[in-house]
C-alpha cells in the first residue's frame, strides 16, 4: 500500500489477545472482516499480549506460545500483512508509557463503572481483580490513541470501553492541548452483529466451552466434531420432521454454503433429510471450505521465521507512528 493510498483510507485498529488457537467462530465473526479492512482501510492489527496478562498473568509461557499460533491463524484466514500492519503490543513500549501518563488523569470511578469490570470479576473470580485488570480499558485506549486510530470495530459489549476512552481523550486535550487535538477521539464502529457461530453443543462457540472447531483441526477431527453436534432434540428418527432454526448444523450451513440452506430447510421440515446424512454433508462442505485456509496454515506453520519476520516488521512500522504520538504527548505535558 502506498503512503498516498493509506492516507486516504481511515485508520482502523483492532486486536486479539493471544490466549489459544482460533476457531471458525473467530473466522466468521472477525477475521473475514479483518481481511476486508486490508483492502479498504489503513488497518493495524494488534497481538494484545499485555492484555492477555490481565487474566493470564500466572502462565507467561502459554501467552508466548499462543502468539505465533494466533498470527498463523490470521494469515491462514487471509488477513494480508502486505496491506496492513501486524504488531506486538509489548514490542511498543510507548503504549505502556502512554498508559502511565493517561493514568494520571483517568478517574478510578470511571474505570469502575465500565460494565465488563464487575461482570468479569464475578465470572472469573477475585484473583483477577488487579490494578492492571481495572486499567484494561485504559490500556485499550492507549492501543488506539497511540496510532491515532479513527475507527475501532468493536462488539456491543466493548462499546462502553470506547466511551470511557473518548472521555479520557477529551480530558487530556482539554488539560494539555491548548485548543489542539493532541490525541484523536476514537470513533466506535459497532460491528454489524456477526452471525453468532454455535459450537458443537449449541452454545456460542468458545474455547472455554470446549465446543470449538479449530482452524488448525484436520479433516478427520472436523468431521468427528460435526458428527457430535447437537441438532433439533425433537427430531429423533430419520423421518421425523425437524425444526432447522434450533439446530447448530443448520446455522453452520448458513455460513459455509448459503445456497444449500433452502433445500436443507425444506427437507429437514418434511422429514426427507435425516441428521446423520445432513451432518455428513456439512462435514464435507466445511472441509472443502477450510481446505485453502488449512493449506495456507500449513505453509506458515512450517516457516515460523517468516511469521516472526512479519511480526517484527509490522511492530517496527507501528513503533514509528507511536514514537511520533509520544513526542506530541510529552511536549503537551511539558515532559520534553
Ligand atoms: S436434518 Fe439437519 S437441519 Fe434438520 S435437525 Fe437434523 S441436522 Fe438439523
Amino acid at each position: 500500500m502506498t503512503a498516498v493510498t493509506a492516507a486516504k483510507r481511515p485508520r482502523v485498529m483492532s486486536g486479539m489477545r493471544p490466549t489459544g488457537r482460533l476457531h471458525i467462530g473467530h473466522y466468521f465473526g472477525v477475521l473475514t472482516q479483518w481481511a476486508r479492512y486490508c483492502r479498504t482501510a489503513d488497518a493495524y492489527f494488534e497481538i494484545a499480549d499485555l492484555h492477555a496478562y490481565t487474566t493470564g498473568f500466572s502462565d507467561p509461557q502459554a501467552i508466548r506460545d499462543a502468539r505465533n499460533e494466533m498470527v498463523i491463524d490470521w494469515l491462514a484466514a487471509g488477513v494480508d500483512p502486505g496491506s496492513s500492519t501486524f504488531f506486538l503490543q509489548s514490542g511498543i513500549p510507548e503504549i505502556s508509557e502512554l498508559q502511565v501518563l493517561l493514568g494520571m488523569i483517568a478517574p478510578v470511578s470511571w474505570l469502575e463503572r465500565v460494565p465488563t469490570y464487575k461482570g468479569q470479576i464475578e465470572a472469573l473470580g477475585q484473583e483477577i481483580a488487579t490494578y492492571g485488570f481495572l486499567g484494561y480499558p485504559l490500556l485499550q485506549l492507549c492501543d488506539i490513541a497511540i496510532f491515532r486510530g479513527e475507527e475501532v470495530p468493536v462488539g456491543r459489549d466493548q462499546a462502553a470501553h470506547l466511551e470511557f476512552g473518548r472521555e479520557v481523550v477529551r480530558r487530556f486535550n482539554y488539560l494539555y492541548g491548548g485548543g489542539e487535538q493532541i490525541l484523536v477521539e476514537p470513533k466506535t464502529m459497532i460491528l454489524e452483529e456477526a452471525a453468532e457461530v454455535p459450537g458443537t453443543d449449541g452454545r456460542k462457540m468458545s474455547k472455554s466451552y470446549n465446543n470449538a472447531i479449530l482452524l488448525a483441526d484436520d479433516e478427520a477431527t472436523t468431521t468427528e466434531k460435526v458428527r457430535s453436534m447437537v441438532t433439533d432434540p425433537k427430531k429423533i428418527r430419520r423421518n421425523d420432521p425437524g425444526n432447522p432454526e434450533v439446530c447448530s448444523v443448520f446455522a453452520l450451513w448458513k455460513l459455509v454454503e448459503p445456497q444449500h440452506v433452502a433445500p436443507v430447510d425444506r427437507d429437514c421440515r418434511s422429514g426427507v433429510l435425516g441428521c446423520v446424512q445432513d451432518k455428513g454433508d456439512l462435514a464435507e462442505a466445511l472441509n472443502a471450505y477450510l481446505k485453502p485456509i488449512r493449506e495456507r496454515r500449513a505453509l506458515y506453520a512450517a516457516d515460523t521465521a517468516q511469521v516472526e519476520r512479519i511480526i517484527a516488521e509490522g511492530t517496527q512500522r507501528a513503533r514509528e507512528v507511536a514514537r511520533q504520538t509520544m513526542i506530541n504527548v510529552r511536549r503537551a505535558m511539558r515532559l520534553l
